[in-house]
């Protein structure tokens, strides 16, 4: 937990945020400012500010990433339509919030 982080706080529900999805480790909620008919935020629970952080402790956590993208977007029903997943790397990569997180977006017509 960072106490300035504003997915730490929707996290710990300090803030409103509106989840699809939660378990042990993640946390799935629609992004506020939405760039598709479906756009989610896959955010692990563990403060991790970039991908250029992550440790070798955390494969385990990216893998799941992945996994729960997968089952998200089926559960969305995008799987078969397509989608994106996008990770934004610092600042120069369009990164605004300094927790990992993982973009799902997808909804348009085939
Ligand atoms: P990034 O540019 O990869 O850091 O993405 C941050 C995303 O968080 C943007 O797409 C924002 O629209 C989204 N966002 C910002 N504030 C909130 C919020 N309070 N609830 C949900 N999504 C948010
Ligand atoms: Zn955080």
């Amino acid at each position: 937990m960072s106490s300035d982080c504003l997915f730490c706080k929707i996290i710990n529900r300090e803030v409103h945020g509106e989840f699809v999805y939660e378990d042990d480790d993640f946390v799935v909620f629609k992004d506020i400012h939405p760039a598709a008919p479906v756009h989610l935020l896959l955010v692990p629970r563990k403060h991790i500010r970039s991908i250029n952080d992550l440790e070798t402790e955390d494969s385990d956590l990216v893998a799941g990433l992945f996994m729960i993208a997968k089952d998200i977007a089926k559960q969305q029903g995008i799987d078969k339509s397509g989608y994106k997943l996008l990770f934004n790397v610092e600042k120069g990569g369009g990164q605004v919030i300094f927790h990992l997180h993982l973009h799902l977006i997808g909804g348009w017509k085939k």
